[in-house]
């Protein structure tokens, strides 16, 4: 059972981001594991696991061959990594990113399940996924809460607004994996060590044949969002139930 696992490296969310002169979010520097593709990794690794044998393969598209989030992702027990980076890639579209990818899973080798996260903690389009799914003709299961194979079947549940969908497709297959499917484990001293040395097939969009799309809108200006209001505070007076009424009433909640 070989699973790629897609892997976004984002600038660190709990320090604050930084614009470039367009606007865009600045993305030199140390970029780390995105939250979301977590689960996907620990995902993968638990499929690998329970089938016995194979292997979980990483890809990521990120700038200035960037692997500080692709070693957090070798340490927790990936085998290998595909990157890709080009400064021809910077503002590329969704599309583009997933064509991408599409082509670093064509540099990664046999495989029978791509993972990846619903969507992302920056740019989070939520796309991806299935456009790459798309590029590669496969089938594209998305939300799963839980994932297993059974042969050359992928079983899901589909979660939904109502509770969750039991879905089955042949692999090999795309799945977009919900937080929370599993709970990632965290690196060993002795995985961290490992992941050093752990192989990073680093290459550019012109060696996958893929042309840079940029995204269709320009950011002309960035303003601090507004700080929010204090709320009110009520003294209970014992009859102040009724003002909460009121105020859910007014908000047409209840
Ligand atoms: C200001 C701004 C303007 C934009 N304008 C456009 C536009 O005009 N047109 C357009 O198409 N897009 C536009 N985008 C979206 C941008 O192109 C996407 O954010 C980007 O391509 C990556 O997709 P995502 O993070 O939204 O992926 P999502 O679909 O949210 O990510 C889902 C999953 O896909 C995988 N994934 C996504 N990116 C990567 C990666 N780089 N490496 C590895 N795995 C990955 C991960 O597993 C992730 O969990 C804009 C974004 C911004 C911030």
């Amino acid at each position: 059972m070989n699973v790629i696992v897609c892997v976004k490296q984002i600038p660190d969310p709990a320090l604050p981001g930084e614009l470039d002169a367009d606007n865009t979010l600045k993305r030199e520097g140390k970029l780390i594991l995105d939250e979301s593709d977590s689960y996907g990794v620990e995902m993968a690794l638990q499929l690998v696991n329970t089938a016995g044998e194979g292997d979980v393969t990483l890809v990521s598209m990120a700038p200035n061959e960037e692997v500080s989030g692709l070693r957090t992702a070798l340490a927790m027990g990936a085998a290998k990594a595909v990157l890709v980076s080009d400064p021809a890639l910077a503002g590329a579209d969704a599309l583009t990113t997933a064509k991408v990818l599409a082509g670093a899973v064509g540099k990664a080798g046999d495989y029978d399940l791509i993972i990846a996260g619903t969507e992302s903690s920056d740019g989070y389009t939520g796309t991806v996924p299935e456009q790459i799914a798309e590029v590669l003709g496969l089938p594209s299961v998305t939300f799963a809460k839980t994932v297993t194979v059974d042969g050359d079947t992928l079983k899901v549940d589909r979660q939904t607004e109502a509770g969750y969908d039991e879905v089955t497709c042949s692999l090999p297959a795309v799945v977009s994996v919900t937080a929370g499917v599993v709970e990632p484990r965290y690196p060993s001293f002795k995985g961290i060590m490992a992941a050093k040395s752990k192989p990073v097939d680093t290459v550019t969009a012109a060696d996958l044949g893929v042309e840079s799309v940029s995204w269709a809108q320009q950011i002309t200006s960035v303003e601090d969002a507004p700080a929010r209001e204090a709320g009110e505070i009520i003294e209970d007076d014992g009859e102040t139930f009724n003002r909460i009424v009121e105020f859910l009433d007014n908000l047409k909640v209840i």
